[in-house]
């Protein structure tokens, strides 16, 4: 897909608070889990079902965005920009090193 580098909202540029953490958990969340012990997305899925909720989404905010949840614990996988291996924390089987327990 060809896709911007940047988007604009209104007069500046879309940031990472232009993409709910829902609305990027939910993209998660819906896409089919293909492979590996928690139930990884990969990141082209994610990506492609987001900006189906929210329009074009530039690569480096969506990868900016992840890495944003997955700091925060909200989100498991890699935030390099690879393939992701995207996961929800109450989906993980890495282990405490991988996701804190979504239970606290
Ligand atoms: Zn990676
Ligand atoms: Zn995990």
């Amino acid at each position: 897909m060809d896709r911007p580098s940047i988007r604009l909202i209104g007069d500046r540029r879309m940031q990472c608070k232009d993409i709910p953490d829902a609305a990027f958990l939910e993209a998660v969340r819906s896409c089919p889990g293909t492979y590996g012990p928690s139930n990884w997305r990969l990141r082209w899925d994610v990506q492609a079902r987001l900006e189906d909720a929210l329009g074009s989404i530039p690569d480096n905010l969506f990868l900016a965005k992840a890495e944003r949840l997955m700091n925060r614990g909200l989100l498991g996988g890699c935030p390099c920009g690879c393939r992701g291996d995207y996961h929800l924390p109450e989906e993980c089987q890495g282990g405490s090193t991988c996701c804190p327990d979504p239970k606290g």
